[in-house]
């Protein structure tokens, strides 16, 4: 079949990667000129398959709140509000609220984490692309007793689901990187021992380069604007090309991959997509003292800030901000990112020299993202991936192409269904 991907970003190629392992002729729609170049770019870097967990949580909504008022709160709101953030936050407490929910939810993202960290070892021993990549373990740090107690409940879920993690005590912490000399709380950490790290951005231009050398079509700033469909199947695609012109693509099948751009190409089709712009932002900067580094990647829950090794450079990434697509980057999310660092890793690397970026969480109001057939027979969605896009990008491509071909998926995708949000 010839099938055309919507979106170059980390889940539209490893999307094309895994169609065209199949046999597939692949045709991937990117409007940068380069893939991973929006959320996919300068993200926390994490591979975290044993910690992904569904946005909408309420146990979390009454933590949260009180994060808005304070100066580095990790959880921010643009006042006053837009329409679109309020519906986005009504919808989550309604899902928050919905007994059983997260548990279920949770369950079914950490299964795709599993298969997850199978498809990208696969990947990556076929490949041996060059992304900065490890599996070296993630730390989640305990300011607080009160955050050991809730570690000691998430190793009973991650042991009935097989996912390897342990207690570590403050000295265990400080053994497993003795970087971390910052005077920073510690009560513990949360270790998940096979989880991993990589540079999205590259290993999304990496597989691209592959995809490419192995037929897939790259056509890069080029604009998908619309689906051109029957009552049953899509038939076409337009789009709009560099010089303005417009053009006219036909395919079998088509993947919408456009993250938090997804809604407007298939909302004329009858299914709309809640999709919100989660926004974050990242320093990164190369070390100055590579021994003073963190050597994977661990979560200070102070601050609520990700400091992730990749090769000889740093990525601090911080804050969950309702905002729209406001790409602004105020100061003070950086001073905050910058003092959770010197907090744990002082001297480490110059923070003030960081390039900081920021980008959008392409966020379901209740967090699994959408993996599925889509409102037309051939038309199918691999979106909406929020948090943990990076982290379970090689799952969803696989699946979604078991889905395509019409093969039962690895992994139980009902927790995933593109129509939930209409039921
Ligand atoms: C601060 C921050 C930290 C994060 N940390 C992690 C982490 O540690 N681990 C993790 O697993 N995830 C993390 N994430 C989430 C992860 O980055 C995303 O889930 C993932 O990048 C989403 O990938 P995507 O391909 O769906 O979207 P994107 O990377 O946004 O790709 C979508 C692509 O579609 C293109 N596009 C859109 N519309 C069109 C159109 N009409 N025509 C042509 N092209 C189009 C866009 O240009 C874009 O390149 C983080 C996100 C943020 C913001």
């Amino acid at each position: 079949m010839h099938i055309i991907v919507v979106g170059g970003g980390v889940v539209g190629i490893t999307t094309a990667y895994e169609l065209n392992r199949r046999g597939h002729q692949v045709t991937v729609l990117e409007r940068h000129d380069i893939a991973g170049n929006e959320t996919s770019k300068g993200n926390a870097a994490q591979r975290s398959y044993g910690v992904v967990y569904p946005w909408a949580d309420h146990a979390m909504v009454f933590k949260a709140l009180p994060w808005i008022f304070k100066q580095d709160g990790p959880l921010k709101l643009r006042m006053p509000p837009s329409l679109e953030t309020l519906n986005f936050m009504f919808a989550t407490l309604r899902y928050a609220w919905s007994p059983g929910l997260f548990g279920l939810n949770r369950r079914a993202m950490l299964r795709l984490g599993i298969h997850s960290r199978e498809r990208f070892l696969a990947l990556e021993s076929e490949l041996g692309l060059a992304f900065d990549g490890a599996h070296q373990g993630l730390l989640h740090l305990a300011s607080t007793p009160e955050a050991m107690d809730t570690y000691r409940a998430t190793c009973e879920l991650l042991a009935e689901l097989g996912i390897p993690a342990r207690l570590l005590s403050p000295e265990q912490v400080r053994q497993a990187e003795p970087g971390m000399v910052g005077d920073g709380p510690l009560y513990g950490a949360l270790s998940f021992d096979t989880d991993g790290t990589g540079d999205c951005h590259l290993f999304s231009r990496e597989l691209a380069r592959a995809c490419e050398a192995q037929g897939v079509v790259l056509r890069y700033n080029v604009e998908a604007e619309a689906l051109l469909a029957d009552a049953k199947r899509v038939k076409a695609i337009t789009l709009r090309t560099g010089d303005g012109g417009l053009e006219t693509l036909k395919a079998d099948a088509f993947v919408i991959s456009a993250g938090c751009w997804s809604n407007h190409l298939v909302k004329p089709l009858g299914l709309a997509l809640p999709i919100y712009p989660v926004k974050g932002y990242s320093l990164t900067v190369p070390l100055k003292d590579p021994q003073r580094a963190p050597t994977s990647t661990i979560h200070d829950d102070n601050f609520k800030v990700v400091s992730t090794r990749l090769g000889n450079r740093l990525r601090a990434t911080g804050f969950v901000e309702l905002a729209d697509f406001n790409r602004d980057i105020p100061a003070a999310r950086l001073a905050t990112i910058r003092k959770s660092v010197e907090s744990r890793f002082p001297g480490c690397a110059d923070l003030d020299a960081a390039e900081a970026w920021t980008g959008f969480r392409p966020m379901t109001p209740d967090g699994p993202a959408i993996i599925g057939r889509g409102p037309r027979d051939n038309l199918y969605l691999n979106t909406g991936h929020g948090t943990f896009g990076w982290t379970l990008s090689a799952a969803s491509a696989d699946v979604i192409a078991q889905v395509i071909d019409g093969e039962e998926p690895a992994v139980c995708l009902d927790a995933f269904r593109p129509g939930r949000f209409a039921e």
